[in-house]
C-alpha cells in the first residue's frame, strides 16, 4: 500500500571543502500520519454530534421566545423537545469522556474473580424501568456453579448494560424477547450472551458497528438517545479483559452479542 516517508538529505564533505556524497535518512511516517487523521477525524465527528442537539435547543427556544411560549399546545412540545436534545448532548459528552479514557489507558482496571450473575443482576435491575416500560420479556440463564471470571466488575457492568441497552432499542414494544446467558465454553472461558429478537443488522453494517459514531439508522438511534459510542466503549474494555466479542445477527429476525472472557484460575 502507499507509504508516506520523511526524508532528510545532508551532503557530505571532507574538511568542509570537496563533497563526497550524501547521506539520506528516509523514515517511515506512514502510521504517525494514519493517527494524526484517526484524531481529526474523531474532532469533526464529535463537533458533528454536538452540532444537532445544539441546533434543535436553539432553534426552539428561539421559537418559543418568538411568540411560542403562549401557546401551550406547541410549547410543551417544544420544551420536550429541547429537554430531549440536551439529555442528548449530556449523554454524548459523558461517552466521549468514558472513551478517551478507557482508550488512552489511563484506566486502572481493578481485575479479581468476578461471579458473573451477580454482575447480570445488578445490571438487569438497573435497566428494569426501560424492561418493564416496552413489556420486554427478560430471560436470564446462568448456568449453575459457573466458575468466576478475571475481571473487573465495575467495567463488566458496563459492557453488560450497553450491550442489554442495545437490545432493548432494537425490540418492538410488547413482542421484545431478551435473553441473558453465561456458560462455560470450557475450562477456561465463559461465553456471556446477550440475545434479542429485534431489528437485526444487515451483513454489511455488521463490521462496522464497533466504529465510533457508526449507527445503521441514525434517526432511530437518536430517537432512543444513542451517541453511536456504546459498542467502541464495550469493545476496548472486553479487549483490556483479555476477552473478546463476536456478533450473529439477521436483519428484522435479531442479534446475539457473545462476549468470550477468562476464567478466573487460569490467570
Ligand atoms: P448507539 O448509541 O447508537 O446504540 P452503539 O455503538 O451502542 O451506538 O451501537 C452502534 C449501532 O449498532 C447502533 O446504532 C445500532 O444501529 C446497532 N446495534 C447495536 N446493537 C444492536 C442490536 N442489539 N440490534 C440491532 N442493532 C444494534
Amino acid at each position: 500500500g502507499e507509504r508516506i516517508m520523511q526524508i532528510n538529505s545532508m551532503p557530505l564533505a571532507t574538511m568542509g571543502k570537496t563533497y563526497e556524497g550524501c547521506v539520506f535518512v528516509m523514515k517511515d511516517i506512514t502510521t504517525v500520519r494514519n493517527l494524526e487523521k484517526i484524531r481529526r477525524d474523531f474532532v469533526a465527528s464529535v463537533s458533528h454530534e454536538l452540532r444537532t442537539p445544539l441546533t434543535v435547543i436553539s432553534g426552539y427556544t428561539e421559537t418559543l421566545l418568538e411568540g411560542a411560549l403562549h401557546d401551550p399546545a406547541h410549547a410543551v412540545p417544544f420544551l420536550k423537545t429541547i429537554l430531549q436534545a440536551s439529555q442528548q448532548l449530556t449523554a454524548l459528552v459523558n461517552d466521549v469522556l468514558d472513551l478517551s479514557r478507557i482508550e488512552s489507558g489511563a484506566i486502572d482496571y481493578q481485575f479479581t474473580a468476578v461471579d458473573i450473575g451477580g454482575v447480570v443482576r445488578k445490571a438487569v435491575e438497573f435497566l428494569k424501568p426501560s424492561l418493564e416500560k416496552k413489556q420486554i420479556r427478560l430471560d436470564v440463564r446462568i448456568t449453575a456453579g459457573l466458575p468466576t471470571i478475571y475481571a473487573d466488575a465495575r467495567y463488566l457492568d458496563i459492557v453488560i448494560r450497553n450491550l442489554v441497552d442495545n437490545a432493548i432499542n432494537a425490540v418492538d414494544e410488547r413482542n421484545g424477547r431478551i435473553r441473558i446467558s453465561a456458560f462455560a465454553m470450557n475450562k477456561e472461558v465463559v461465553r456471556l450472551e446477550v440475545e434479542d429478537n429485534g431489528v437485526g443488522i444487515a451483513k454489511a453494517d455488521l463490521d462496522r458497528i464497533f466504529e465510533r459514531f457508526y449507527r445503521v439508522d441514525k434517526g432511530r438511534s437518536r430517537q432512543y438517545g444513542g451517541t453511536g459510542l456504546g459498542l467502541s466503549i464495550v469493545k476496548h474494555i472486553v479487549l483490556a479483559h483479555q476477552g473478546d466479542i463476536v456478533v450473529n445477527s439477521k436483519l428484522n429476525h435479531g442479534s446475539v452479542f457473545s462476549v468470550l472472557l477468562k476464567v478466573a484460575h487460569s490467570k
